[in-house]
């Protein structure tokens, strides 16, 4: 166990605010060989940089995060996306990278280069996005943040956009990360306690095309860096619990400018139909592990439909996709597609969708 002294984080803030004199502290972050779990680390530039162009490609080793050989191991780190840093303050930044092996070509995992390049096909029809991140709370033993030690809260009912003692567990956390989301630039549009007692969700967006990834990547960044300030472990889980515990996803809103003009419902109807011929070809891209993840969580139970089922409707969260009852209304908006996992990769969802329903992809 760590001494008290080490976990008084009071005493670091003094030294948090220390002067830098005209040095920025640009905190690099990438995915790593997992295509769940991040990295980063920090370098001084003696600029602000304005635009990810302005920093200079860095390396790490890319042995020690299953992303190259030990004996041919740097990787290169390359900055694609700026966000202030909230831990270090202005003028500070994080640093969204894209990873290059040696030769300076993308690595397997750089899952972001494929999702831009698809992209730029499909610019015109300004492709929105909007995430529901869930995740879990966990204390340092694995057990859910907040539940008897060894045991089970009351049954699921009371805890789904609750108030009160015993109804929510680590509130506080939430709210520093959504400050923290919005001092940084994140697009973040909401939150609420869910359905399991210490599960969470907020969503980011709506973001044009590649920002999606950026953002929601930088998103969880933002949710660990915080929950290491108070002790606890954010976990992106499909399924944390067994039993009768909801597991957490991450609904992927969808729209292109044809859906949300009026009349939009027809393109989203024609998505959908198209959607519905490649249900397994979007499932072994809605998880890290090509589908094994939602196995756990796409059961048909807990809002969810069953992974080996196609289905949509209106208002319908026991359907893969679910127009909103206000898109079934307004006829024109966007469609919610609820098959992507917690622990997906934005980058290979937000592909997904516009290879299908843009490019039109089969098989
Ligand atoms: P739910 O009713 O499924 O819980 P939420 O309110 O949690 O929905 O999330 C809705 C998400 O949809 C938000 O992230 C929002 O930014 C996003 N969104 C809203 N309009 C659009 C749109 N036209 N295209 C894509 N995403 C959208
Ligand atoms: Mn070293
Ligand atoms: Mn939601
Ligand atoms: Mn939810
Ligand atoms: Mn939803």
């Amino acid at each position: 166990m760590p001494s008290k002294a080490l976990l008084n984080k009071a005493a670091k803030t003094d030294y948090m605010s220390l002067e830098t004199y005209g040095k920025v502290q640009a905190m690099y972050i990438w995915i790593d060989g997992s295509g769940e779990n991040l990295r980063c680390k920090t370098k001084t530039v003696d600029f602000e940089p304005k635009q990810p162009d302005d920093l200079p490609l860095w390396n790490f080793d890319g042995s020690s995060t299953k992303q190259a050989e030990g004996s041919n191991s740097d990787c290169y780190i390359k900055p694609v996306a700026l966000f202030r840093d909230p831990f270090r303050g202005n003028p500070h930044k994080l640093v969204m990278c894209e990873v290059l092996n040696y030769k300076q070509e993308p690595v397997a995992t750089n899952n972001r280069r494929r999702c831009r390049r698809s992209e730029e096909q499909v610019k015109e029809d300004r492709p929105w996005f909007g995430m529901e991140q869930e995740y879990t709370l966990l204390d340092v033993d694995g057990h859910p943040f907040g539940w008897p030690k060894g045991g089970f809260p009351g049954p699921q009912g009371p805890y789904y956009c609750a108030v009160g003692t015993g109804n929510v567990y680590g509130r506080d956390i939430v709210e520093a990360h959504y400050k923290a989301c919005m001092f940084s630039g994140v697009k973040i549009a909401g939150s609420n306690a869910e359905v399991m007692p210490a599960q969470w969700e907020y969503q980011v967006g709506p973001c044009e095309g590649i920002d999606m990834g950026d953002h929601l990547w930088i998103s969880r960044f933002l949710l660990h860096r915080v929950c290491e300030d108070f002790g606890i472990v954010a976990s992106f889980d499909p399924k944390p619990m067994k039993g009768d515990w909801n597991g957490a996803g991450c609904h992927t809103n969808y729209s292109t400018e044809s859906m949300r003009n009026a009349g939009g419902i027809e393109a989203i109807n024609k998505a959908v139909e198209k959607l519905s011929k490649r249900h397994f070809w979007h499932i072994k891209a809605y998880d890290p592990q090509g589908g094994k993840d939602n196995l756990r969580r796409l059961t048909g139970l807990h809002e969810t439909a069953s992974i080996y089922d196609f289905s949509s409707g209106v208002a319908n969260r026991k359907a893969s996709i679910r127009i909103p009852r206000h898109v079934g209304e307004q006829k024109c908006g966007y469609l919610e597609d609820r098959r992507p996992s917690s622990n997906c990769d934005p980058y290979v969802v937000s592909e997904a969708l516009v290879r299908t329903t843009i490019l039109n992809e089969e098989g």
